[in-house]
């Protein structure tokens, strides 16, 4: 162990070679507290180069690597086990901008830029970046890109895996595969890039990627919509898209009892309506013109959607402070479940077409089971993809409310699967959903995905226990 230290201390220095148990507890826990493990040493390489040569050490000395990002997954990804022997790899110390190139629209970030650096890089050029999550002052391009990170505007610019077109990789040898291209069209082959994208660390370190980028946007008109059952939100949003095409930029389905805890934790909360309305819509519409009509665009294809009985009221933020707090009352739904207490909870897609369905059986199957199970649900309903959480009930202890859960999970899994949809839309599997998956995917599927693993990393030291 002592010589694997020093030799990562010849690679980074002394000062990024972390050892001491205080000094690695930050990186030893996941954000939500509910992994901890154990490593040899923290190490913070802060070239490519330095990076490969810590991989190749480790190699060497059959000791795992767990590379870790802003450290803000939420399915303990980025967390080493408890058992084994391994070190944390931060790329928070690759920062350098490589290149910015206007007239193609891509950046080249090394993977430890922050999410909320890129969207300011990008406005400084003039232009934008669409990623946008609540944790983006934290989480770092190479996170973002290793759980294919989803968020507020995928019904418009796609996940992080459409928003790169290059990528640098350190491979489970050591080895350095330079894939940086800026190019939108490239028919050469299997397209690599996209293996690394999603696979949460387990295929080999992203030091840098090339990242498109796209006009910035001038206008937008945001609206809170009370909508009598989510069959109706989905109506909305057809009408939506059809009066508005693209413009629609985000569309967020929020419960009553979501808002309900957001008006009762969190500071300043105030509900847009006058009085409680079973399911809610805030919608956002953009355009790159800043005369462009949105508002008129938006009371008129709201107007027809109240004829129809689709919306039930309507609130159009006049300002930009009230189109803030609206987005505050979306954004801080997980954190105001937080404040409530514990809570079990489900990050799922299923086709939009369907979402209805599945929140009304889901429902009825867990109250039968569960009759006072408070369920929180909400989500990127454009994207079909839902936080289906459960707080739990007054009457519960935390420990008989936490031992169902399994139980639950079944019930919620089970019918997203046979929905044909997906039990992690955007959060990845890491230690969380490792095994629950096996339960999904048919045998082909993970036979494939073994393939690739055992290709491109047989001795399996690249983050073991996640994902597979
Ligand atoms: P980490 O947590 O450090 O790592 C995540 C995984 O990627 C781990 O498996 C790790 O080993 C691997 N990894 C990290 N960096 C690299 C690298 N350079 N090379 C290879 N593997 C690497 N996610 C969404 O998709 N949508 C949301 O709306 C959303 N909202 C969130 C809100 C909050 C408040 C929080 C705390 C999280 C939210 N997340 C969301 C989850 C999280 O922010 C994202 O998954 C993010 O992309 C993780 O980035 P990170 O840098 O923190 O990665």
């Amino acid at each position: 162990m002592e010589a694997l230290q020093a030799a990562l201390v010849e690679i980074v220095g002394s000062d990024h070679v972390l050892c001491g148990e205080q000094e690695m507890a930050p990186y030893l826990t996941d954000w939500r507290g509910r992994y901890h493990g154990h490593a040899l040493a923290v190490v913070r390489p802060a070239t490519v180069e330095a990076v490969a040569a810590v991989v190749r050490i480790c190699v060497q000395a059959g000791v795992a690597v767990v590379p870790q990002g802003g450290n803000t997954g939420l399915c303990g990804g980025a967390t080493p086990l408890e058992t084994g022997r391994s070190v944390v790899l931060c790329l928070g110390r690759m920062r350098q901008v490589r290149a910015l190139d206007a007239d193609n629209n891509t950046l080249c970030v090394e993977a430890g830029v922050t999410l909320a650096e890129v969207q300011m890089m990008a406005q400084a050029a003039d232009r934008f970046f669409p990623l946008a999550l609540a944790s983006e002052g934290s989480c770092q391009i190479g996170g973002n890109l290793s759980t294919n990170a989803g968020g507020v505007q995928v019904l418009r610019y796609g996940n992080m895996r459409d928003l790169v077109l290059g990528l640098e990789v350190v491979l489970p040898d050591g080895r350095i595969w330079d894939g940086l291209r800026g190019l939108r069209k490239d028919n050469t082959g299997y397209d690599l890039k996209h293996l690394f994208v999603g696979a949460e660390g387990t295929l080999g370190i992203i030091t840098a990627a090339v990242l498109k980028l796209f006009p910035p946007l001038r206008r937008r008109a945001t609206a809170w919509l009370a909508v009598p059952d989510p069959a109706a939100a989905v109506a909305v949003l057809s009408r939506l898209r059809g009066g508005c095409g693209d413009r629609v930029s985000a569309f967020e389905l929020v419960g009553r009892p979501a808002l309900e805890l957001v008006l009762e934790h969190i500071e300043g909360a105030r509900d847009p309506m006058s009085g409680p309305q079973p399911w809610y819509v805030l919608v956002e519409l953009s355009d790159t013109h800043e005369q462009a009509p949105l508002e008129a665009l938006l009371e008129q294809t709201l107007e027809v959607a109240m004829e129809q009985g689709e919306v039930l009221d309507a609130a159009i933020a006049t300002s930009l402070a009230q189109a803030e707090a609206l987005w505050a009352l979306r954004e801080n739904i997980s954190e105001a479940q937080r404040l409530e207490g514990i809570s079990i909870k489900h990050d799922v897609a299923v086709p939009v077409s369907r979402i209805a369905e599945f929140l009304a059986c889901a429902g009825e199957r867990l109250r039968r089971a569960w009759p006072e199970v408070r369920i929180v649900a909400f989500g990127h309903i454009g994207d079909g993809n839902l936080h289906y959480n459960l707080s739990k009930p007054e009457s519960s202890a935390n420990e008989a409310f936490i031992a169902r859960t399994a139980e639950v999970n079944a019930v919620v899994h089970d019918l997203v699967h046979a929905l044909g949809g997906s039990i992690s839309a955007e959060h990845g599997l890491g230690q969380l959903k490792r095994e629950e998956i096996r339960r999904y995917k048919s045998e082909v599927e993970l036979d494939l995905m073994r393939s690739i693993k055992q290709a491109l990393d047989p001795a399996g030291l690249m983050n073991p226990g996640k994902v597979l």
